[in-house]
């Protein structure tokens, strides 16, 4: 299985908890951007054959106006003629009919809107500009347009937040009938406004113990309601799991375009300049290979996220070599934070929502 992710950095607003490579949006760089990305995907034809899954993130893809987002899907159509899944990301407040149209006609099979709450105080102090009927608005044109699947991205556990509003959120959820739903824990990351705010004094996070709470109740919850919690933020209906999602936690090749994306196509890892300049200065240069500590750095982060965990034997014979050699894991074993049972090296599901402190060692 070989995946395509391509990455629009630009955004009309800063989210307070956000640190993805995004850029307020200067519509005059848009066009700029997305010749420049032509031209990295044209110098990467080759690594473009038998693609199966493409994701449209961001950032806000569905930023671009009508016109860009056309001549992007006209020049990626040749190589994912045959992919099963193409998700974009996208902002419900920015979803149009056309724009829905677009979707539809260039294959968009798949569309990920970023709900993040239903509660409109909860989105003012997250820094979204949108409200909930815009959610619903943009799920009906979507579903007019013959688009089904669609998942819907929540955060939880950010300041303020209560039992009441998540109960809501998944009321919401289980309302819509979507098949596919992500509820990620807030990570309070340097350099964002809410790290600004907390500094000030002016932001309390919440207590460990009703996190701990709610990501237990959004596990039951969502279980009863018919959803399978398949890695530690993403629940689905039963052959609603994300393809692409999985190709990089299962470790498989990717062929990454854009401003701080990253690619592995084997035995190769790549990562493109996170900004906008040295981007466009570099998209001609060759790949640049991540060495092989920050290697199994990577493949421990990416295979911590599954329930299942990573493979001991399988890392051995990959890296000659042990994790609890290479990385200091024991004092996580004699926490609890992982377990090992039999071959899997894994975060026991109740403790997922506090799996920084292992992936910490990873960094
Ligand atoms: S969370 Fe998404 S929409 Fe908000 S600033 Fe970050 S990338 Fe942009």
């Amino acid at each position: 299985m070989r995946g395509l992710y391509i990455h629009i950095p630009f955004c009309k607003r800063i989210c307070s908890y956000c640190d993805f490579p995004k850029l307020v949006s200067n519509e005059k760089n848009y066009k700029i951007y997305i010749d420049a990305i032509k031209k990295e995907i044209d110098s990467k034809k080759e690594d473009l054959v038998n693609i199966d899954t493409v994701y449209i993130g961001g950032g806000t893809p569905n930023v671009l106006p009508n016109e860009l987002l056309i001549d992007l899907l006209k020049h990626i159509h040749p190589y994912i003629m045959n992919a099963k899944e193409v998700t974009i990301e996208a902002n419900p407040e920015l979803i149009t009919i056309s724009q829905a149209d677009i979707f539809y006609e260039y294959g968009i099979s798949r569309v990920s809107l970023g709900v993040e709450s239903t509660s409109d105080s909860s989105l003012k102090l997250l820094g979204r500009g949108h409200k909930i009927e815009d959610v619903t608005k943009a799920i009906d044109i979507l579903r007019d347009k013959h688009i089904q699947n669609i998942n819907l991205d929540f955060i939880f556990g950010y300041p303020m937040e209560t039992l009441d509003n998540l109960k809501s959120d998944l009321e919401y959820v289980y309302k819509e009938n979507v098949p596919h739903v992500s509820f990620y824990s807030l990570i309070l990351e340097d350099k964002t406004i809410f790290s600004y705010l907390l500094s000030k004094g002016e932001l309390k996070l919440l207590d460990d113990d009703l996190i701990a709470d709610m990501y237990d109740y959004i596990n039951k919850d969502l279980y009863n309601h018919g959803y399978n919690h398949y890695e530690i933020s993403n629940y689905a209906k039963d052959g609603y799991e994300s393809i692409h999602n999985e190709l990089y936690w299962k470790e498989m090749e990717y062929v990454g375009i854009g401003m701080g994306a990253s690619g592995f196509i084997k035995p190769y890892r790549y990562a493109n300049y996170k900004t906008l300049k040295k981007y466009l200065e570099c998209i001609e240069e060759e790949r640049i290979l991540i060495p092989l500590e920050e290697e199994k750095k990577e493949f421990m982060m990416l295979g911590l996220r599954m329930l299942d965990g990573i493979s001991l034997s399988y890392y051995e014979s990959k890296y000659h070599s042990s994790p609890i050699f290479d990385f200091d894991l024991s004092k996580h074993i004699d926490s609890g934070l992982l377990k090992i049972e039999g071959d899997r090296l894994f975060i026991p599901e109740d403790k997922l929502f506090i799996a920084n402190i292992v992936y910490e060692e990873f960094v």
